[in-house]
């Protein structure tokens, strides 16, 4: 299928932004080889490709070295990268991948028996969290989407039998397949002209402690680029092994390093959410799809044995599919650019995905890199720029994680007693001692916001923390409503009737299947979040 004129127009427009190498440069870069094929190769190959066209860009994967093959739960950001950066058609995504649509994350975590829901509206405000937590005693009422997140529905109506949605005006993400979604990245950068080998790479050979000079295959071929992206996941060929970058680990705020996973069936109920379950070493995600419910169980190793943590899967969700193990590394490497290669996906830094962090830090790392990489190797380059910002937003997911682990009083099991007692939280300290004394933070004086943003940042800003704080119910003095409550349960009843005409998500998505244009509208209308969120790329 030829790819819409409109989205091609657009890539090129873009492409002008940035330099390319004059054609006597000896010291131009041309050539880039991105080694690793998981989706954070793809992604970089693709937004390289899309982004600088006179590049000329190779992909090196090996099929004999799988790719990790998890991470499917995103966020909004995913969606404007997907279609507006990349330019990918939504017609085609929907087609291919069939995504699913995800308002938010649910915890089951914390004392409520009902744990607390984290929507992506929640900036919005829209129904009111003093209100909610006056009147039923937790915030699960505060903005429209925590409603329909409640209520299993979606913000798509059919009055009329015709669709009408609010998808365009409340944001939302991917849940993402991730077979099929790397499945159409392949294809995609095929057919948009980027290289590909089967090769593995048995030696990165420097020049120098800052610089790779090529990389030797198995089958003893030498492949030269310009510049080069490590993308091989947890081995870290390049940055790890071959530059011997050091490692920060987080396992002094994070302690799990598993996880195993399994899929069952969902009887056609999607919901509309990821959710986030406590368990006895840890938590289990689910990530509803087309489907069935894809669940993984992330543990600590030493708290319990795989065969444990399977077991554990399998008596909680009877019918699981056998169990899968995933090991991992909680951390980041001290730099993610170093002399002619930059780092991008878990070769760099990897936090559980126990917030949807991973693709959207790709995403981050391909955006630094696209805007940043230099024409030739005679400029001026930033790095050390990118390497601070991204180094301090892997930093500040850390801390924004390590909360949700310090906090949770649900199980008392020895895993949870000592995550309670010994998580390290000190990157968050002095934003806890303010929340002790006054929340929710967004609706304290903007000075205090300034200082709490200039102290200790948080990866999702105030109404972040407030819903993992003040939904695992962490002591504080609540701030005084400004409004009497009758006023709060009239906006809430006008909610709840929307909510009740609401469709579940099953059934939106068929209508807006049905119709691709629907798909269409909500991605590219000017008036819509994804098309306005286009400009912070
Ligand atoms: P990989 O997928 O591991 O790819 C590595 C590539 O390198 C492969 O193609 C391999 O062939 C190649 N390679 C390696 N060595 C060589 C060699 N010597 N020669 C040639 N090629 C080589 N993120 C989210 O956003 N949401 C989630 O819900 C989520 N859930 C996750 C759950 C778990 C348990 C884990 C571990 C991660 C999760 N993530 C999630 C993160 C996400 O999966 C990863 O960040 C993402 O898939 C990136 O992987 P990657 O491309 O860096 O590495």
């Amino acid at each position: 299928r030829r790819e819409p004129r409109g989205l091609r127009a657009g890539r090129e427009r873009v492409a002008d932004e940035f330099a390319r190498p004059a054609a006597d440069d000896p010291r131009g870069v041309r050539r880039v080889g991105v080694i690793g094929g998981g989706t954070a190769g793809y992604l970089t190959a693709l937004a390289l490709q899309a982004k600088r066209p006179w590049l000329d860009v190779t992909l090196v994967e090996s099929s004999t070295v799988p790719i990790i093959g998890v991470g499917e739960a995103t966020v909004p950001l995913m969606v404007t990268f997907l279609h507006h950066y990349l330019g990918i058609d939504p017609v085609e995504l929907y087609r291919e991948v069939r995504p699913t649509w995800k308002l938010g994350i649910r915890f089951d975590w914390g004392p409520d028996p009902e744990g607390f829901m984290a929507p992506f509206d929640w900036g919005s405000n829209s129904i009111g969290v003093l209100g909610s937590l006056a009147e039923q005693g937790d915030i699960n009422a505060f903005t429209l989407q925590s409603l329909m997140m409640t209520a299993g529905r979606t913000p798509v109506f059919a009055p009329d039998g015709d669709p009408v949605s609010l998808m365009k005006f409340l944001s939302f993400a991917y849940h993402l397949d991730n077979e099929r979604f790397v499945r159409f990245l392949t294809n995609l950068a095929r057919s948009r002209g980027v290289g590909h080998l089967d090769a593995k790479i048995a030696e990165v050979v420097p020049a120098g402690p800052e610089w790779i000079d090529h990389l030797v295959t198995t089958d003893g071929r030498r492949l030269e680029f310009d510049f080069y992206v490590d993308c091989s996941g947890f081995r870290s060929l390049m940055l790890g092994q071959a530059l011997k970058t050091p490692f920060h680990s987080y396992s002094d705020s994070l302690f799990t390093d598993r996880a195993v996973t399994g899929n069952i069936p969902h009887n056609g109920v999607i919901k509309p959410y990821t959710t986030a379950t406590t368990m006895d070493a840890g938590w289990c995600w689910n990530i509803p799809t087309r489907e069935d419910d894809h669940r993984g169980y992330v543990y600590s190793s030493a708290a319990i044995s795989d065969d444990e943590a399977a077991d554990e899967l399998a008596r909680k969700y009877p019918g699981i599919t056998p169990p899968r193990l995933v090991r991992f590394r909680v951390g980041r490497h001290e730099s993610a650019w170093r002399g002619n290669m930059m780092a991008i996906g878990n070769s760099y830094g990897f936090v559980e995905p126990l917030e949807s962090s991973g693709l959207l830090m790709i995403t981050q790392g391909i955006l630094a890199l696209v805007r940043s990489m230099p024409a030739s190797w005679s400029d001026p380059v930033g790095r050390e720029v990118v390497n601070s910002v991204l180094g301090k937003k892997w930093d500040e997911i850390r801390w924004f994680l390590s909360v949700h682990y310090k906090f949770n009083t649900r199980l008392d099991t020895p895993f949870w007693r000592e995550a309670r007692s010994r998580t390290d939280v000190s990157g968050l300290q002095p934003l806890l001692e303010v929340y002790a004394a006054g929340a929710p933070l967004r609706l304290r004086d903007k000075l205090t916001q300034l200082h709490l943003g200039l102290t200790a940042p948080t990866f999702y800003g105030l109404e972040g923390i407030d819903c993992v704080l003040l939904g695992q119910k962490v002591p504080t003095r609540l701030l005084r409503s400004a409004e009497p409550i009758e006023r709060w349960r009239t906006r809430k009843a006008a909610a709840d009737v929307l909510v009740r005409q609401a469709l579940p998500q099953a059934e939106a998505l068929a209508m807006f299947d049905a119709e691709p244009r629907l798909h269409d509208e909500v991605v590219k209308d000017r008036d819509g979040w994804v098309a306005k969120s286009a400009d912070t790329l």
